[in-house]
């Protein structure tokens, strides 16, 4: 039996609650044992600067880097407001994505039946909903130089932003998607401007080619990504996994995750270049919300974010996928015999604690 290392950085505010309901569903899964886990734990961000002055330090750098994935929390709150710069909290995370050259962002937007009629779109539009938002994040229009601001002299200025995308940055990315599509049902679309960008005309090349060279089995589609928002509004349904650039990634994952819910839902996972030996790759997975300091001590966080973070690490990173539908089959029948906690109970509807959800979910397993 294959063992897996992982890395638990719960940070602050409401991570090291919401990661001590992963612990009891690693728990879970260690007794069941058909997967074993060894995990290590570390400080990030600003309990990680209280401890030695870094909002990462060396040594949780380098346990991050030999881990088979990383597990993480959330960062930062009101206490280290005034912090120097470059050690506040967030720059922890930053210094993760660097150096694990995490450049594939995954935000899935999954409807869970029972919270349908939270949602402002129509149920049938929505209902059974499971799609994958693949965003580039390392490259585009949010590095690209020049990027800068000149005085004209006549009392007006001008903005430069530059895309810039190079044929590996674009292939890379293309095949995770093409990866990420076989442990799903087998569709990417990709997305860009080629009518109006030349980055978008390489990009449409270079994921073809992609396709061409060993990915056949899935199926490829191609849309321009104006429409392609539409159409993600319109019957969301269509689609399986969605590959784009960075500016296109961070609207469009945007949307996609508030077809269905709450940030206390909302999972997400950051995915490196594969190891040319043993073809695994760095990963990092984290709730999309933050330490939520307003609620931080008191018990009340939902830890399903967190706990269906760990699901995306058994399906993307272990390729457990039969551990990660059980995992995610578990969240959805807990929802369905109406546990919520405050952020997802509807009005008149009683809320549950973190504890107590990640004890349902454990025991719904
Ligand atoms: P960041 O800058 O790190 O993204 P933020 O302040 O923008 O942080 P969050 O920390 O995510 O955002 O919090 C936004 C709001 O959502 C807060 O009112 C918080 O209480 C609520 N919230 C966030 N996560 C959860 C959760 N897991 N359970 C319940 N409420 C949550
Ligand atoms: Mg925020």
């Amino acid at each position: 039996m294959t063992t897996y290392k992982l890395l638990l950085l719960p940070g602050d505010g409401i991570g090291p609650e919401t990661m001590g309901e992963v612990k009891k569903v690693l728990g879970w899964f260690n007794a069941r044992g058909t997967a074993s886990f060894e995990t290590e734990e570390d400080l990030v961000g600003g309990c990680a600067y209280d401890a030695h002055g870094k909002a990462i330090s060396d040594e949780a750098m380098d346990r991050a880097m030999a881990s088979d994935a990383v597990l993480f929390g959330a960062v930062g709150g009101p206490k280290w407001d005034g912090v120097p710069y470059d050690v506040r909290p967030e720059a922890g995370l930053l210094r993760l994505r660097k150096d694990m050259e995490l450049f594939a962002n995954l935000r899935p937007a999954i409807c869970y039946p029972a919270l349908a009629d939270a949602s402002s779109l129509k149920r049938d539009v929505i209902e059974g909903l499971d799609i994958l938002i693949l965003r580039e994040l390392t490259g585009g229009v949010y590095f690209g130089e020049p990027k800068e601001i000149t005085e004209l002299g006549n009392g007006q200025k001008r903005a430069v932003d530059t895309q810039v995308y190079e044929t590996y940055e674009i292939d890379r990315i293309a095949r995770a998607a093409f990866e990420l599509a076989r442990t799903r049902r087998g569709k990417v679309t990709s997305m860009e401007k080629r009518n109006v960008m030349k980055s978008g005309v390489l990009w449409n090349e270079v994921v073809s080619q992609a396709h061409a060279d060993g990915y056949q089995d899935v199926e490829l589609e191609h849309m321009l990504a104006d429409a392609g928002g539409m159409q993600l509004v319109r019957w969301p349904k269509q689609f399986d996994v969605i590959v784009t650039d960075n500016l296109f990634g961070d609207m469009l994952s945007d949307v996609a995750a508030m077809l269905t819910g709450s940030l206390g839902m909302l999972p997400s996972a950051s995915l490196g270049a594969p190891d040319p030996e043993t073809g695994k790759r760095k990963a990092l997975y984290e709730p999309v919300h933050g330490s939520a300091p307003d609620i931080a001590g008191k018990g009340a966080a939902n830890p399903i974010a967190m706990i269906a973070s760990f699901a995306m690490c058994l399906r993307y990173s272990f390729g457990l996928v039969e551990e990660a539908d059980l995992l995610e089959k578990a969240i959805s029948s807990t929802l369905d015999k109406g546990l919520r906690t405050s952020d997802i109970a509807g009005k008149g509807e009683s809320a549950i604690g973190t504890s107590a959800m990640g004890d349902a979910i454990v025991a719904e397993l």
